[in-house]
Parts: C-alpha cells; sequence; structure tokens
C-alpha cells in the first residue's frame, strides 16, 4: 500500500483500549495528498461517544500504567523508539504522502520525534520528590511526584509524528495514560505510530489515538471530567478556545501555539552563516513551523548584501512532490493556506514591498520560496503569522530599534539573531521576550531542551528535563511519629 514495506503500518482504523475500530455509523473522512490531490485513504470520522469511551480505556488502563517501575515503563518506550527508527523509511513515506514536506526532511522528523520517546525513557526513571527539613519536632514534610492521570493530547499536521511523541513520551514516562486526537490532514503517521506502539506491548488502554471531526472530539476532551490534562499545538485562536473549555473542568493545560519569530541580522554577523540560518529557519516545511522565521531584520550595512545573498539561495531551491530526489520544499498543506500566502504577499506589494524572487503560485497547492525586500513593520506579512515560503526582509538601524521591533507582537516563541559580539550577543538574548532564541542558530529543536513560548505563544514546556514535569503534581505528605 502506498509504497510501504509494511503496509500493515497503513491503518485506516482508530485504535482505542487495545482495539482497532471504525465510527459507530461508519462514517470515514477522506484524507488527500497535497502534492497531487490523490486521496491516500479514509479514516473513521469518530465522535463523542467513541471519545468517551476512549477517555474511560485510558482511565482503566491508568492504575496498572502508573503502578508499572519506571524501569518498566521506560523499557517501552524504548522499545517503541527502537520500531520507529526500524520503520523510519515507512514512516517518513508516510509523513511526505499526507503532509507534503519533502522525504529527507520527513526522515529528519522520524528520527527526531523517536528521540523524544528515547529521552523520556531516561526521564522516566529521575521523577524525584524531595525530604524538606521540617519545621516540627517529629514530623517529616516529603513531597512526590505522581502522574497527573489521563492526558488528551491534540496535535497538529506540521509535524505529524514529533508532536505526538513529544507528548506521549513525557506523558507515559509519568506514568500517565493518553488519548491523542491527530490533525484530520495527517491521521495516518499518528495511526502508524500507535500500530509500532501495540507492537512494542503497551497494555490496552494505555495509548488510544481517536480520528475525525475536531469539534467534536475536542468537546468530548475538554469536556470530561475523566481527562486530567490537556496539551495542545497549534494555532493561538484554537489554544484559546480549548483552554476555555477546559475551564469548566478546571484541566491543567498546555499550550504550544502560534509565533511570530523575528530573524535579526546584525552587522557584525558572518553573512554566509545568517543566510544559510535563514533558509533552514525559514523554509524547512514551506514555512509551515511555528517557530520559522516570521519576520527577517537586517541591518542598515548589510541589508543589501543580505537579501542579495538570500534570494540568490532561495532561487536555487527546487521545488515539487517531496517523494522527488532533490526536492527542498513541498506543497502547502492546502489550498487556503495558498491562498493565505498568496494574499500576504499582495497586501505586502500594494504597500510598497518588492519582490526579489518568487512571488507567486506554481500551479496546485505549491508556492515559490520567495523573498520580499523593502518591507515595512506594519504590514500584515510582519505583523501576522504567515505559515507559508515568505521571506520579508525588515530594515533596521541599530540594536534598540532591533528589540523594540522583536518584541512588538502578541507572540514570544523562537526567535533567531545573527550578531559575533559577544556582549551583543547577551544583551540581546536576555532583552528578547521569546521561549527559545537561536544565537547564530536558526534551527534550535531537540529533545534536551524545553521547547516553548511566552505571552501569546503558549504555557508550559514540552523536551528536555522541563518536558516531564507538565504531566505530574506534586503531593505533599506530612508523616508524624
Ligand atoms: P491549523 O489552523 O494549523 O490547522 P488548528 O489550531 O486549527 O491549526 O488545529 C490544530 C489541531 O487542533 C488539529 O489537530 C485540529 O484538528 C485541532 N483542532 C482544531 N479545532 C479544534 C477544536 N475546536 N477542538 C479540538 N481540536 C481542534
Amino acid at each position: 500500500m502506498h509504497g510501504l514495506q509494511h503496509p500493515e503500518l497503513f491503518r485506516t482504523q482508530a485504535y482505542v483500549g487495545g482495539v482497532w475500530l471504525d465510527a459507530d455509523d461508519g462514517a470515514g473522512l477522506a484524507v488527500a495528498d497535497p502534492a497531487t490531490g490523490t486521496v491516500l485513504g479514509r479514516v473513521p470520522a469518530m465522535g463523542r461517544a467513541e471519545t468517551a469511551r476512549a477517555v474511560a480505556a485510558a482511565e482503566a488502563a491508568w492504575p496498572a500504567w502508573r503502578g508499572l517501575l519506571a524501569s518498566e515503563r521506560a523499557a517501552l518506550l524504548r522499545r517503541w523508539h527502537d520500531l520507529m527508527l526500524a520503520h523510519a523509511g515507512d514512516l517518513a513515506r508516510l509523513i511526505t504522502l499526507e503532509q507534503g514536506k519533502p522525504l529527507a526532511e520527513a526522515h529528519g522528523e522520524i528520527v527526531y520525534a523517536a528521540g523524544f520517546l528515547d529521552w523520556f525513557a531516561d526521564e522516566a526513571k529521575r521523577v524525584y520528590g524531595r525530604v524538606v527539613p521540617s519545621p516540627w519536632p517529629g514530623r517529616r514534610v516529603l513531597t512526590l511526584r505522581q502522574p497527573i492521570g489521563v492526558a488528551a493530547l491534540i496535535t497538529p499536521w506540521n509535524f505529524p509524528a514529533a508532536m505526538l511523541t513529544r507528548k506521549a513520551g513525557a506523558a507515559l514516562a509519568a506514568g500517565c495514560t493518553v488519548v491523542a486526537k491527530p490533525a484530520s490532514k495527517t491521521p495516518f503517521t499518528a495511526l502508524a505510530l500507535a500500530a509500532l506502539a501495540e507492537q512494542a506491548g503497551f497494555p490496552a488502554g494505555v495509548i488510544n489515538v481517536v480520528t475525525g471531526p475536531a469539534e467534536a472530539i475536542g468537546a468530548e476532551l475538554t469536556g470530561n471530567p475523566g481527562v486530567r490534562k490537556l496539551s495542545f499545538t497549534g494555532s493561538t485562536a484554537t489554544g484559546k478556545r480549548l483552554m476555555a473549555a477546559c475551564a469548566g473542568t478546571l484541566k491543567n493545560v498546555s499550550m504550544e501555539l502560534g509565533g511570530n519569530a523575528p530573524f535579526i541580522v546584525f552587522d557584525d554577523a558572518d553573512l554566509d552563516a545568517a543566510v544559510a540560518g535563514a533558509l533552514a529557519s525559514k523554509y524547512r516545511n514551506a514555512g509551515q513551523t511555528c517557530v520559522c522565521a516570521n519576520r527577517l531584520m537586517a541591518q542598515d550595512a548589510v541589508y543589501d548584501a543580505f537579501v542579495a545573498r538570500l534570494a540568490e539561495a532561495v532561487s536555487a531551491m527546487k521545488v515539487g512532490n517531496g517523494l522527488e530526489a532533490g526536492v527542498v520544499q513541498g506543497p502547502l498543506v492546502s489550498a487556503e493556506a495558498v491562498a493565505k500566502v498568496e494574499a500576504r504577499v499582495a497586501d505586502a506589494v500594494a504597500a510598497g514591498a518588492r519582490v526579489v524572487c518568487g512571488g507567486r503560485r506554481l500551479g496546485g497547492q505549491f508556492y515559490a520560496p520567495t523573498v520580499l525586500a523593502d518591507v515595512e513593520p506594519g504590514m500584515r506579512v510582519c505583523s501576522e503569522e504567515t505559515f507559508g515560503p515568505v521571506a520579508p526582509v525588515l530594515r533596521f538601524a541599530d540594536e534598540a530599534e532591533a528589540i523594540r521591533l522583536a518584541n512588538a507582537t502578541e507572540y514570544g516563541l523562537a526567535a533567531y539573531f545573527y550578531a559575533r559580539d559577544a556582549a551583543r550577543q547577551w544583551r540581546v538574548a536576555e532583552a528578547l521576550e521569546y521561549g527559545m532564541v537561536g544565537v547564530n542558530a536558526g534551527v534550535v529543536s531537540t529533545e534536551v531542551a524545553p521547547f516553548g513560548g511566552v505571552k501569546e505563544s503558549g504555557l508550559g514546556r514540552e523536551g528536555g528535563a522541563e518536558g516531564i514535569e507538565a504531566y505530574l503534581e506534586t503531593k505533599y505528605v506530612c508523616l508524624a511519629e
């Protein structure tokens, strides 16, 4: 099926309580390849009733799962990790088919995604409590760290594997059971991961994956009192709605939301490194990541040289079906995404921006990698998240202006800057109101570091030593003699 070496990884049923299931009414949702428009297959269009059963299955599985030794949970996570790597070729192909990113990038995502399982397998063994010096004679003051309970994981389409393992790895390591809802555009990767988890030997009900319309499933996951934790990655608007819905049962929430990442090139930067960093930061996944550079900013003295070198590199990018060799940019995820990018570019050009390269549709869901010069901060291409392969380049005069422009947004996820001066590196890194800062680095994501945003970019951190915290509660025990 679809050129997979292991066709059994192509699952068209959801996974609930250790059983592969259709929707109660047999309804399905079609999933299309964004490169060709071809329907790849259908997944169950489940609703509230099926989701409630998945939550019940996760609740039933929780006592035994939390009761395992940390080393036993770790062993299962590591087996899942090993199976992911053993099937990396098929998993990468599934990502490219349903999401569009080039095969090499999809392969990179699988390695990155598996890395979270390996990382959290180790973190499972390091969930320490404390013994606090007591203020009373004859009493001990202790803290325990315990799993929150059933965790609902709602993941986006831009990283169909990594956003799931980054959440599930942490949750399972902590001793939580999970109900995952993958994005409707990219459910097949998540279902393949569930098949590998089953093969790894996770007990029934520990990992559940439901597919279907977001509103119905989201309503159940946010309203069901059996769910104790919601971890969401997606747009800020949807995150706010989900958080409000969680208030009814006061669920613990983690939110990884939108960004408006500045990418600042100071006049003392290594320009070649800055161009390479900008290419990786802006154009990977066709600009469809929440940490992609959204606005590039170059200081007066290097502005023209930076724009020219960036445009030269961008003009050489090969766009096409991600399955073809040599392609570095695939299609955008939907026709609406292409229309949005087109509108943003038109808006900028109408307001005086200059198209240096690209600036047009290439047919289907493909859009040419684009560089815009003479951009002003008020243009929508700078003030809003574009989520496409467009690099608007602003001009700034000095460090203070760069910091002011960079921070003038409600978002605060990732920021990048290129500078050689060591004092400037410290000053600017400290001044940027962002959860993550790349200094002379355009891509910073790794399972060993905390990923997350400030302001309206989110709550909480994923990955790193911090990542498991999101799935733990602290219990205080006062032990009197
Ligand atoms: P995008 O616009 O990039 O698709 P969204 O934030 O709308 O971003 O979607 C991200 C994820 O959230 C997807 O899995 C989507 O299905 C899910 N989602 C969207 N709306 C809701 C909702 N009301 N309840 C639950 N999940 C939702």
